[in-house]
């Protein structure tokens, strides 16, 4: 049996006698143990993010992008391995799973132009003979913890910033899918950065916690469900830390009227089953305005929805492969059931969906409800699964208001062709992303990912100048290079530049 240990100052740390078993999706088995690591794992990583910071945070930033610059090489040189081992552990297709590697890549692009973005902001002449500066310095240790759904993009859109601003950066992943994260570290040694800059802890919630108390780490980037987003930031924060806490989401997508329901169906479809559901700006809710167009986006659906292909991740011809161990499936197969037994109309049921040959895998065909109702409980939650439900809107004002009330606040999108409602739509309603004709409105990389209400506890998002002001902390001085001359009448008064 395969064991995946923690990477910690430079190379593989195999301590402790913990595990948890990395399933193949695809056939069910355990093809791997990773290690569950404890306060002693971290302390050792810690103490030497502490050896290697003050270097790291002195060499001058042309020179850690250079280090960026050459991990994308790596990775690119390395796509075809790194696609197949994230889709052997986590269950999506390869096509997938080199979209999740480059989404992360994009964050690194950005980062290897870190010397602009961390030049500070200067007044000359604020006052007489005063000049106003400020420069953006590193915090120091920082930790990531991060969800099994995309194990390339979310690690990258952290420590692609935190590293190249300075820091050094402890990774704690999803113990479902961790060999992508430790090659990522891997990558990033032979690419140049020093050891200890970047390592990985693996670990459950015994790891977390040590993270979360742990008084050298001085900032946490959480992205996973929203309840223990919720624990991770109160925590942290509690203990002085800066935290950012991305949670789950429930993201509508509005139809109008005079969209063009051919290509709503071409998006719905990718947006809502992709990766088994399992994506945070999934759009797992359709709300059409009105009967006729709910009754027209229904009838063109049900047989998109039957077309799709399910298959094992190496399948170059699937939609989606299985989703993450049988736990979740079953979790996800709840729902269904929950959603039928409130009333919704079941109209494609995707329970008991077996692959010839994958017996075991865990798959699940797609699912489609109609006529939910928003008290649904099963409207409400998460179901991160390939499960569509369409909650029918009478009207526009309706359609705002539905992803407006709903607990998560994630990402939205609205199909139509009319700019007006498009804009009213994007100007109101209370969310964080916003897509316009777009199914799954995740943020290019320079710009920044974070959703609002219970999607998100903290007031800084991912990537972006977002990321680099979380990873960074602001100083600012104020200078006077006197002539000579004794000046400093009202010295008792605060300073004004009146
Ligand atoms: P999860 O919350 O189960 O796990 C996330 C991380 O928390 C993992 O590293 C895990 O080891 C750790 N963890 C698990 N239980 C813990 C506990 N009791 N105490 C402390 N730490 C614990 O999430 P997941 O199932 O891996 O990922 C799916 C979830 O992540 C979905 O809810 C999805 O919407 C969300 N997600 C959100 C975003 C976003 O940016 N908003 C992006 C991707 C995924």
């Amino acid at each position: 049996m395969r064991n995946i240990d923690h990477y910690i100052g430079g190379g593989a740390h195999a301590a402790g006698d913990r595990h948890s078993d990395v399933f193949d999706p695809n056939n069910g088995g355990v093809q791997a143990r990773v290690r569950l690591g404890s306060d002693a794992d971290l302390q050792r990583a810690v103490d030497a993010a502490n050896s290697a910071l003050p270097g790291w945070a002195a060499t001058n930033p042309q020179r850690r992008a250079r280090v960026m610059f050459k991990f994308k090489e790596l990775v690119e040189r390395e796509m075809d391995s790194l696609a197949h081992l994230l889709s052997s552990e986590h269950g999506k297709v390869i096509a997938d799973s080199k979209g999740d590697i480059q989404r992360g890549l994009e964050v690194i692009e950005f980062a290897c132009g870190i010397p602009h973005a961390l030049k500070g902001e200067y007044t000359q002449g604020a006052g007489p003979g005063i000049d106003v500066f400020s420069m953006r310095q590193p915090l120091g240790i920082v930790s990531g913890i991060t969800p099994f759904n995309f194990p390339a993009m979310i690690p990258m859109w952290m420590f692609g910033v935190a590293i190249a601003c300075g820091n050094a950066f402890i990774l704690k992943p999803s113990e479902r899918d961790p060999s992508v994260p430790v090659r990522l570290a891997e990558l990033m040694t032979e690419a140049g950065l020093p050891d200890g800059i970047l390592q990985v802890v693996n670990g459950d919630k015994e790891m977390v916690d040590a993270i979360l108390d742990h008084p050298d780490i001085k900032a946490v980037s959480f992205v996973g469900s929203s309840d223990i987003a919720h624990y991770v930031y109160r925590r942290g924060v509690a203990a002085g830390k800066r935290v950012q806490a991305m949670g789950g989401a429930k993201n509508h997508g509005i139809v109008m009227p005079d969209a063009d329901l051919d290509q709503v169906v071409n998006d719905l479809t990718g947006a809502a089953f992709g990766s088994a559901g399992e994506r945070c700006m999934a759009l797992p809710v359709v709300v059409p305005v009105g009967d006729k167009t709910a009754d027209a986006l229904r009838e063109k659906l049900i047989p998109a929805i039957e077309k799709l292909r399910i298959g094992v991740s190496t399948d170059a011809e699937a939609h989606y492969g299985p989703v993450v161990n049988a736990a979740h499936r079953q979790r996800i197969e709840n729902y269904i059931q929950m959603c039928a037994d409130e009333g919704g109309e079941l109209v494609v049921d995707g329970r008991g969906f077996t692959l010839q040959g994958h017996e075991e895998g865990f798959f699940i065909g797609p699912t489609l409800f109609d006529r939910v109702q928003p008290h649904f409980q099963s409207y409400q939650e998460e179901i991160f699964g390939p499960v569509l439900q369409i909650v029918r809107a009478d009207s526009f004002e309706e359609a705002v208001r539905l992803p407006s009330d709903h607990q998560y606040g994630n990402g939205v999108a609205i199909f139509t062709r009319n700019g007006h409602a498009a804009r009213e739509f994007a100007a109101r309603v209370n969310v964080g992303m916003v897509g316009i004709n777009v199914p799954i409105p995740v943020p290019v990389a320079y710009h920044s990912f974070g959703g609002w209400k219970r999607s998100a506890f903290g007031d800084i998002n991912q990537h972006g100048m977002e990321g680099v002001r979380f990873y960074t902390k602001t100083k600012t001085v104020t200078q006077r290079w006197p002539d000579g001359s004794v000046t400093g009448e009202n010295a008792f008064v605060i300073p004004t530049m009146g």
